[in-house]
C-alpha cells in the first residue's frame, strides 16, 4: 500500500482523482460518503461499488484509519483510546459526554515538541505530525465504537495543532463539510500554546472555530519559566495578535489558564493577568494542574482556584473553572501522552 491518502483528498480534490481514472463522477460523491459520514475502514466495505472497482481503489489508494488498541472507561463515563495509526505510531483520544451530545478530544501530532514543563504530552518528545486523514480517523474511530455520532471537537489532545498547520487546516475543512462529517466549525475549537505567526495566517481563513490559548501565565517571567515558547514569542506579540483575531473575526477568544500552586496561582497574578486582558473579547478558563508521575508541580487549592476567579471578575474578565473529567484514567488536560503498542500489549 503506498498510494495517495484518500481521506485527506477535499470534495474537489477526489472527484478530480475518480474523473481522471474515467470514473463517472457519481463515484466520487459515493467513496466521500463511505469515507467520511460513515468512516469505514477498507475499500471492501464500500458495498454499493463493484467488486473489481473497490480493488481498484485499493490499489491506488492508501486509506488511513485508527485501531483501537485499547480503551478505558472512567467513573464519569469519559472514554480514552489509544488508537494505532498505520505506521504503528500510537496516540491517545478522549471522548466526552455532556448534555449537548459528546466532545471529542483529538491530537494532532505524535509527541510534542513545544516543552511545556506542566505537561507529560512533551515527555518522550516529538515524534511526527498527523495527516487530516488520521486527525478525522479518530472522530470514526471513536464514533464507531461507542456507536454515538460526535457534535463537538476540540483539538486539545497530543501535539501542537498550528505546528502542523497545512494538515490541520485540511481536516477543518474536512470535518466541517456538509457532505462529510458536517461538524460546523462554531462546535470545533482549536488551542495553542501561541505560535504568533500562524496565528495570524488562521484568522486569515475567517474560520469561526473557538480559538483557545494556552496562557497559564500573566507575564513573561513566570510564563517563559514554564513555557520554552514564550522565548520565542513573549506575551506582548501574543496578546496582540489576540487582540487583532478577535476584532478581525468577531469571535471571543478563551485563554486556558492551569493553575499551579505557588507559581502562578496568587491574588497579584490574577490581578496582573486581568490587566492585560481588560478590554479583549475574553474569557479566562481556569484548570486546576492535573498530576502526573514525573511532574514537579502540584495542583492549587480549590479555594485558590475560586479566589482567583473571582478577582478576575472584579477585574472586569469573565472567567470560569473548568470541570476535570476522566482524571481516574489520566485523560484531563496535560495528562495524554506518548505511548507505544507494546506497553499495553507486550505480545
Ligand atoms: N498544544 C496545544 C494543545 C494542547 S491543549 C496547547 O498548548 O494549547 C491541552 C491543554 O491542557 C493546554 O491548555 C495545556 O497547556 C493544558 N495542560 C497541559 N498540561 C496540563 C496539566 N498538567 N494540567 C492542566 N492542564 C494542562
Amino acid at each position: 500500500m503506498s498510494g495517495r491518502d484518500v481521506k485527506s483528498m477535499t470534495r474537489d480534490e477526489l472527484a478530480g482523482e475518480i474523473a481522471s481514472l474515467g470514473l463517472p463522477s457519481f463515484r466520487a460523491g459515493q467513496i466521500f460518503d463511505w469515507l467520511h459520514v460513515r468512516g469505514v475502514t477498507s475499500f471492501d466495505e464500500m458495498t454499493n461499488l463493484p467488486k473489481t472497482l473497490r480493488a481498484q481503489l485499493s490499489e491506488t489508494f492508501e486509506l488511513r484509519s485508527c485501531t483501537v488498541v485499547r480503551r478505558q472507561v472512567s467513573r464519569d463515563e469519559t472514554v480514552k483510546y489509544l488508537f494505532r495509526l498505520i505506521d504503528g505510531e500510537c496516540i491517545e483520544s478522549v471522548l466526552m459526554h455532556y448534555k449537548y451530545g459528546y466532545t471529542l478530544c483529538v491530537s494532532s501530532q505524535v509527541g510534542c515538541k513545544m516543552g511545556c514543563a506542566f505537561c507529560a504530552s512533551t515527555i518522550g518528545g516529538f515524534v511526527r505530525s498527523l495527516t487530516a486523514s488520521e486527525i478525522l480517523s479518530q472522530i470514526h474511530a471513536a464514533q464507531r465504537d461507542r456507536g454515538v455520532r460526535v457534535s463537538h471537537v476540540v483539538l486539545m489532545g497530543m501535539g501542537e495543532p498550528l505546528d502542523n498547520f497545512d494538515n490541520v487546516m485540511r481536516f477543518l475543512d474536512l470535518v466541517s463539510d456538509e457532505k462529510g462529517l458536517n461538524i460546523g466549525m462554531r462546535n470545533v475549537s482549536l488551542s495553542t500554546c501561541g505560535l504568533v505567526p500562524r496565528i495570524y495566517d488562521l484568522m486569515e481563513r475567517r474560520y469561526q472555530l473557538t480559538l483557545s490559548i494556552s496562557i497559564h501565565a500573566p507575564n513573561d517571567a513566570i510564563r517563559s519559566q514554564i513555557m520554552p515558547v514564550n522565548r520565542r514569542y513573549p506575551m506582548d506579540e501574543l496578546l496582540k495578535a489576540c487582540r487583532k483575531y478577535a476584532e478581525t473575526t468577531g469571535r471571543r477568544i478563551s485563554f486556558e489558564y492551569t493553575m499551579i500552586r505557588g507559581v502562578n496561582d496568587s491574588d497579584a497574578c490574577a490581578r496582573e493577568l486581568a490587566g492585560r486582558l481588560r478590554g479583549m473579547l475574553a474569557h479566562v478558563n481556569l484548570i486546576p494542574a492535573n498530576e502526573f508521575s514525573e511532574s514537579p508541580f502540584a495542583r492549587s487549592g480549590t479555594d485558590t482556584v475560586e479566589r482567583f476567579a473571582e478577582v478576575l471578575r472584579k477585574n472586569g474578565v469573565n472567567a470560569t473553572i473548568r470541570r476535570s473529567l476522566g482524571s481516574d484514567i489520566d485523560a484531563s488536560c496535560g495528562q495524554l501522552r506518548l505511548r507505544s503498542q507494546k506497553e499495553v500489549d507486550p505480545h
